[in-house]
């Protein structure tokens, strides 16, 4: 049997500087027999430089002749037009690939035939994919840089600081959404001094900000919302507007607020008005996490950009922060995936198995096939492809 090869291209998405392999992740994958071609420059950004990808056993390449061949891609978001074009029939291509929110990138890997493996399909609760969980790796990190982002902005000290030029107030920051990012961002701020607040909706995140040192917002609404495997439900229409209404008292009392908020499949829901905003004090600083084209948790929040409001508040639309702490980012990443590879990797061989829970939920295509019932009810009505969706059940 010919030895399985595992290709790691670099990135080319604007601002992308993470890598999906670092040359740990090579040593762990040769040592499950693989061979692994890593495009030259692919980590530099990450500083991880070819010279260390040569030494963990990698063969460096171009980046078509890389592609060409390939058993199985890596990435870390979904593939540059140059890549996908190049992708044939039988290879498995395997990222963060987002295919809910991108149905023509399933349609162009399913129709080339590719077997398409996305970490975002991860059950996450199982505990033994616990060690390839990148959402909540890569949350992690956004988390943790959420809160340095703002201390940049923020032209106070975050800490109680009393020197011979006089006594500084520590920085009041709330955190609204306690997650993995939430949670993250909690401590990093208490570390950094501030007095720390954190809310959420699941009752379940109530004794897990208060573990980390900081207070828990209660809202008299009493807004209790948790869904499905331990995420949020979508608030009524109702629920909404008092939580914003309640919210914004909390809000104005804040120097920092850092938004995590996110319900899955569902609009980011709007925490923070535009008249909350406006009632914050000249030099506060909002971080919003979940902007994006779809939205975000603060009205009028630009993803990408700081906007600096008329009444001296910063709303920063925060996107993408993980490739902002490249290294760290990319070192929890390839643990992810190398453990999601040597998972799918039987006797040598890469082995699409639907009976498997995990590889249930990571595999969108197969066999020129959309396997993944959530985003074959997303693609077929528009584009006509016949759903699996019985060979899954
Ligand atoms: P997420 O990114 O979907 O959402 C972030 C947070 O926003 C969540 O805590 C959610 O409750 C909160 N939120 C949603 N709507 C809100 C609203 N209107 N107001 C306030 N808060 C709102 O979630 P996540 O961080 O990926 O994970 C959520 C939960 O799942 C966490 O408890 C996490 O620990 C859990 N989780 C468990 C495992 C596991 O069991 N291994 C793995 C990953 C995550």
């Amino acid at each position: 049997m010919s030895t399985l090869r595992i290709a790691v291209v670099k990135e080319t998405a604007a601002s992308e500087r993470r890598v999906a392999l670092d040359p740990d992740g090579v040593k762990r994958l040769r040592a499950v027999g693989a061979e692994v071609l890593v495009e030259t420059g692919a980590g530099a950004a990450a500083w991880f430089d070819d010279e260390a990808y040569q030494t963990a056993g990698a063969r460096l390449l171009g980046r078509s002749e890389l592609v060409a061949e390939a058993d199985l891609v890596l990435s870390v978001g979904p593939p540059a037009e140059d890549v996908l074009g190049a992708l044939r029939s039988g290879q498995a291509y395997l990222g963060l690939l987002a295919p809910l929110t991108n149905p023509e990138l399933v349609m162009a890997l399913t129709g080339r035939g590719v077997t398409m493996i996305s970490l975002d399909g991860l059950p996450r609760t199982l505990t033994r994919a616990q060690s390839m969980d990148a959402l909540s790796s890569q949350a992690s990190v956004a988390g943790y840089k959420a809160v340095l982002v703002a201390a940049e902005h923020y032209d106070r000290f975050f800490p109680l600081l009393m020197t011979a030029a006089g006594t500084s107030k520590p920085a009041a920051v709330l955190v609204l959404g306690a997650g993995v990012a939430g949670l993250q961002a909690i401590g990093t701020a208490r570390r950094l001094g501030a007095v720390v607040s954190g809310y959420d909706v699941r009752p379940a995140a109530r004794e897990e900000v208060k573990s980390l040192g900081a207070k828990f917002v209660e809202l008299e609404a009493g807004i209790a919302a948790a869904g499905e495997g331990g995420y949020a439900r979508e608030l009524t229409a109702e629920e909404r507007q008092a939580q914003q209404q309640e919210l914004a008292e909390h809000i104005a009392r804040h120097d920092i607020v850092i938004t995590t908020a996110q319900v899955p499949g569902r609009t980011p829901p709007v925490l923070v008005t535009a008249a909350t905003v406006a009632r914050m004090r000249p030099g506060s600083v909002l971080v919003d996490l979940a902007a994006s084209r779809l939205g975000g948790n603060v009205e009028g929040s630009v993803p990408g950009e700081t906007v600096l409001t008329s009444n001296g508040v910063r709303v920063i639309g925060a996107t993408n922060l993980p490739a902002r702490m490249a290294t760290s980012a990319s070192q929890a990443l390839s643990r992810n995936i190398s453990a999601l590879v040597i998972h799918l990797v039987r006797d040598g061989a890469l082995t699409i198995d639907l009976d498997d829970e995990i590889q249930r939920g990571v595999v969108i295509s197969h066999g020129g096939q959309i396997v993944s019932p959530a985003v074959a009810a997303l693609c077929a009505p528009a584009a006509g492809v016949g759903s699996s969706e019985g060979r899954l059940s």
